[in-house]
């Protein structure tokens, strides 16, 4: 069965845990600071925290920049529901802002339209770079200035794209941008996440969030208490990554170039390969460069007489599996308790009756990707 994503482990990987396992260090050793130092030098950021997922990574972004039970947090639709539920663990609202209908990110002017319109602004805004492709940063920040709302980018897919000549990550545009290395995203540390930033204010808050609110940190100490003390200032969580983790992390990072290029390689074919065929094949926004952790299609409804659900188990029988991201977060109940209904965000509802996500990733053959088009040929004739 090809499924739509799968880890590319080396030996060179393996070697690199097998290191780990035989240190002195399981976890809190160098290897978290090797992989977070690696981390904000390839992004060009000024610090990294690592966590153990990008949900952890989420919420404790979300509790640095302030939110709070009275607080209000913006995303898309389009995404996973952590983008969303970051906010609640903190006792926040939520609301969504509908994508655009070509990069399927988050509409700026749909944002435009909502911060004008709205008298409760959002706290945070939480942009989402779907499939690997950045954000328009640039306007985001600016509205961020204009109404005083923090920017942090769910970067969950873009582990190696740019943005204006940049690396996400770099937090050009932005306060804080969250990393996940879950093994269907572009680099793995089995479960992990990380935040960027280069404010030192809310680095400092990370870390001790990251680790029960509790620090050893001689000048953060409220007093001195002999050198077996250590103070714990805030509820903070166990989130720590273990060097295990962080050591694969690390050791793909080194290959991260190669993964993306390859996935440039495959949705290029991907975009001659299925030129004739009644899809609509992903937009790339000029000033992004995409990491292409997702290959996007959308189904010319019209000029197809087979369901989505058929096509699915057609693909299915033919031992490709398919995928939707996203199911529209507003609309998973959970959502709809809180008095989110069907209609309200039509630009990701429509999309969502239209997309299916095909088969991409590092160790994908020529061939099997020949075999993917094949397989949408005889389906959709
Ligand atoms: C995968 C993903 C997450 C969650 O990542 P974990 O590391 O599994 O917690 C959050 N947001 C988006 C957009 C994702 O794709």
């Amino acid at each position: 069965m090809l499924y739509y994503a799968h880890q590319y482990i080396t030996k060179e990987d393996i070697e690199a845990v097998s290191a780990v396992l035989s240190s002195d260090w399981l976890t809190q050793g160098p290897a978290i600071a090797r992989f977070e130092q690696h981390m904000a030098d390839y992004c060009g950021a000024k610090y990294a925290v690592a966590v153990t997922s990008a949900t952890a990574a989420l919420h404790i972004a979300c509790r640095v920049a302030g939110l709070s039970g009275n607080g209000l947090l913006w995303t898309v639709p389009n995404t996973f529901v952590a983008s969303a539920n970051c906010g609640r663990y903190c006792g926040a609202a939520v609301d969504f802002v509908d994508i655009d209908d070509g990069t399927y990110n988050m509409s700026i002017h749909a944002l435009k339209q909502k911060l004008e319109a709205s008298s409760a602004k959002p706290d945070v805004v939480v942009p989402v770079h779907f499939a690997g492709q950045s954000c328009e940063m640039e306007k985001i920040y600016e509205l961020s200035g204009k109404h005083g709302f923090v920017v942090l980018e769910d970067a969950s897919h873009a582990v190696g794209a740019s943005y204006h000549g940049r690396k996400v990550g770099a937090c050009q545009f932005s306060d804080m941008a969250v990393f996940s290395f879950h093994p269907v995203k572009i680099i793995t540390s089995g479960e992990g996440g990380m935040v960027l930033t280069n404010r030192e204010d809310l680095y400092r808050k990370l870390v001790l969030l990251r680790n029960h609110g509790i620090t050893r940190d001689a000048d953060q100490l409220s007093r001195d208490g002999g050198p077996w003390y250590y103070e714990q200032q805030e509820l903070g969580f166990n989130y720590r990554m273990t060097d295990i983790q962080a050591a694969l992390g690390d050791s793909q990072l080194n290959k991260v170039d190669e993964f993306v290029h390859r996935r440039h390689q495959l949705a290029e074919q991907y975009r001659s390969l299925l030129a004739d065929l009644p899809l609509r094949l992903p937009e790339q926004h000029p000033d992004a460069d995409s990491s292409w952790h997702l290959y996007v299609v959308r189904l010319r409804l019209q000029e197809i007489r087979k369901s989505k659900k058929k096509i699915f188990e057609e693909m299915k029988q033919k031992g490709v599996a398919l995928n939707v991201h996203y199911i529209p977060v507003h609309l998973q109940p959970y959502y709809q308790k809180l008095g989110f209904q069907a209609g309200d965000f039509p630009v990701s509802e429509q999309y969502y009756k239209e997309a299916f996500t095909l088969p991409l990733y590092y160790g994908m053959s020529d061939a099997q990707q020949q075999y993917v088009s094949d397989c949408l040929h005889e389906i959709l004739a």
